[in-house]
């Protein structure tokens, strides 16, 4: 959207009260991001008094769901528009300019969209980190999932349409690129692509000057051994193995409609640290899915104690209108939730503070991101098992590097997420 408003000649501030239009992207995927969407349109409604703001616009999956019922209960939107109009966002904003079309809007197909590397793009924050979607869509049906009621199928981009995309970016500086999507370990499969992932990164780790590259969102199936190989023996693919697995009790599996039970997974979990020695393995689990028992997050948290996982996340079951789950009997009380993702995160925490303080002593290669946001005394980077925005950073207290350079750090000091450490030459 920020591409395509440049280049039809929008500015754009980055602060709110000199806006004329402020477009919310909002998120719909569970409740407290559709919370969090909803209160930061109501909030920027107001500038509709207090700023300069004349259009008020809502884009996005939260957009894409629930379209009219946005319009309606939201009177200081002045627009919808949905996830496959993003292309059209600066014609939209031209139209809603004109005088006689100051009608209330909406913009919302069905959800074909998926961009090319033709695409305008303006890329806001490090210049030498980037995003890149590689498909969109999602073809499973996790019962607690709504994402492929907003996004649709899955629709992979051609593998050169990512490489042209990924040599534009590498020229403009990218030196890690983050390939994401939904379902990355299903990339290809819709275009008849055969280990469309493997393909793909075998092209991508050719580009010379990307250093670092990082597929998030593995599904815990379809894990081949030549992409573990692939992970394993070239340097430029971080090791890195972003895998949310949401449960491990098999009768919640089950009832979340997930693939493979607790003896594939923790099969699977054995051959990526066999296969990828040093791998930094992160996952998310969901607590709280109706029938969710006591046992069942009992034998939850004894597998999160022994797997050890270096990072984990845990978010609260919610209802989300029209999927499955919603119907199953046995939902739990959001009380007991939050207790059971404090327990799992406190349980986690000492497992991620002593592998943070095995790094200490070590030399690691780190990518500068720049002066860091706490203190313009220290720089921060990240070692490749920290992803940008997600994980921890390594703070570097002594030496200097520009954002964008790899450097070797040695590490002196380490919190449970964070790791201090100075530039040795
Ligand atoms: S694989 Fe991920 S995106 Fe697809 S339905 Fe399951 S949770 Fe949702």
């Amino acid at each position: 959207m920020l591409g395509s408003l440049v280049r039809e000649g929008f500015r754009l501030t980055g602060n709110p009260q000199e806006a004329e239009i402020v477009i919310i992207n909002t998120c719909g995927f569970i409740e407290e991001a559709k919370q969090e969407s909803i209160n930061t349109i109501i909030e920027h409604g107001e500038l509709k008094q207090s700023g300069r703001c004349r259009l008020l616009i809502a884009a996005g999956c939260l957009a894409q769901r629930y379209q009219r019922d946005l319009l309606q209960q939201l009177p200081e939107l002045d627009a919808v528009v949905g996830t496959g109009e993003f292309g059209k966002i600066a014609a939209i904003c031209r139209d809603l300019l004109q005088p006689k079309r100051r009608h209330r809007r909406l913009w919302v197909s069905r959800p074909p969209y998926l961009y090319d590397e033709s695409a305008p793009r303006l890329r806001l924050g490090a210049q030498h980190s980037a995003y890149v979607k590689i498909a969109e869509g999602c073809n499973r049906n996790c019962a607690f999932c709504a994402i492929p009621l907003m996004r649709g199928k899955q629709r992979s981009r051609p593998i050169e349409s990512i490489v042209a995309e990924a040599r534009r970016l590498a020229d403009e500086g990218v030196k890690e690129l983050n390939l994401i999507s939904q379902d990355t370990i299903n990339y290809g499969v819709d275009l008849g692509i055969r280990q469309g992932l493997v393909s793909l990164l075998r092209e991508l780790v050719r580009i010379k000057d990307l250093r670092w590259i990082r597929p998030f969102y593995l599904y815990p199936q379809q894990v081949t051994d030549e992409l573990l190989d692939l992970y394993a023996g070239e340097e430029k693919i971080t090791k890195y193995i972003d895998m949310p697995l949401q449960h491990i009790n098999d009768a919640v599996l089950k009832a979340m409609h997930r693939l493979g039970d607790r003896t594939a997974i923790e099969r699977l979990i054995d051959r990526i640290r066999t296969r990828i020695p040093g791998v930094t393995f992160r996952t998310a689990f969901i607590v709280g899915f109706p029938g969710e028992t006591e046992a069942a997050f009992a034998e939850l948290k004894t597998f999160v104690a022994q797997a050890a996982f270096d990072r984990v996340a845990v978010f609260l079951y919610s209802d989300e209108e029209d999927t499955p789950a919603v119907r199953l009997p046995n939902h739990v009380d959001r009380s007991l939730m939050e207790e059971r993702r404090n327990e799992l995160l406190a349980i986690q925490e000492t497992i991620a503070t002593a592998k943070s303080r095995e790094k200490v002593g070590s030399v690691l290669e780190v990518l500068v991101d720049g002066p860091s946001e706490e203190t313009d005394l220290l720089l921060e980077g990240r070692h490749e098992g920290l992803a940008p925005e997600i994980d921890g950073v390594v703070y570097i207290n002594d030496g200097t590097a520009s954002p964008g350079e790899l450097v070797k750090v040695e590490i002196t000091d380490a919190s449970t997420y964070d790791l201090v450490g100075h530039i040795v030459s």
